[in-house]
């Protein structure tokens, strides 16, 4: 822990902030999710130590799913991405929680949210741990926040650079050295 935490310059949500907030989250989204049994759609593989926190503290049934996607880099233009890893969940009738770690330009989850509609849910909504809302380049309903952050490239609690830094407990931003290669 202690070398990876050298790569970080600052951090920019400590873990006990975090942890305050996704408690908020749970208990916001059990009330307002009573006797409903939702589907919590984890978007791999950034979303799952969010999933992870976020779960245990809703104190209603869940079912949870996982959906892992190619990302869209080079077709930007297009924002079509793949789905590498579908849900083993049948969705129709059931209220859907997508579970992101952030949203950027929201394209990934506008195709995401594209997608899942066709199967006849009985609704979907977005819990985004984080929003870089001054980068949307697409339109996408986020129902529940985090944290909104500014343009900058974070890891840690799920978040990786070059598959590294997700076991990071808090979420930082790396030294310049490190992104530059
Ligand atoms: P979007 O389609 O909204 O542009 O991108 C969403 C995805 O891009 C996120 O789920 C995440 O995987 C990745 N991403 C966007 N910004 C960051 C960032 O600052 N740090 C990391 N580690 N991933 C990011």
């Amino acid at each position: 822990m202690i070398s990876i935490c050298r790569d970080v310059e600052r951090v920019l949500i400590s873990e006990e902030e975090i942890q305050n907030r996704v408690r908020e989250l749970g208990r916001q989204i059990s009330g307002d999710y009573r006797g409903k049994r939702p589907i919590l759609v984890a978007v791999l593989r950034g979303a799952i130590v969010f999933l992870c926190d976020l779960m245990r503290y809703m104190s209603i049934p869940v079912t949870v799913d996982f959906l892992s996607v190619s990302s869209y880099s080079g077709h930007i233009q297009t924002g079509v991405v793949r789905i590498l890893k579908d849900l083993d969940e049948n969705i129709e009738k059931r209220y859907v929680i997508l579970i992101e770690d952030i949203v950027d330009t929201g394209l990934t989850l506008s195709y995401i949210i594209k997608t899942l509609k066709t199967r006849n849910p009985a609704h979907i909504s977005v819990c985004a741990l984080l929003d870089k809302r001054s980068r949307r380049v697409v339109d996408v309903p986020v129902d529940y926040v985090g944290f909104e952050i500014p343009d900058e490239f974070v890891v840690g609690y799920g978040m990786d650079y070059n598959q590294k830094y997700r076991n990071l407990p808090f979420i930082g931003v790396l030294r310049r050295e490190i992104l530059q290669g």
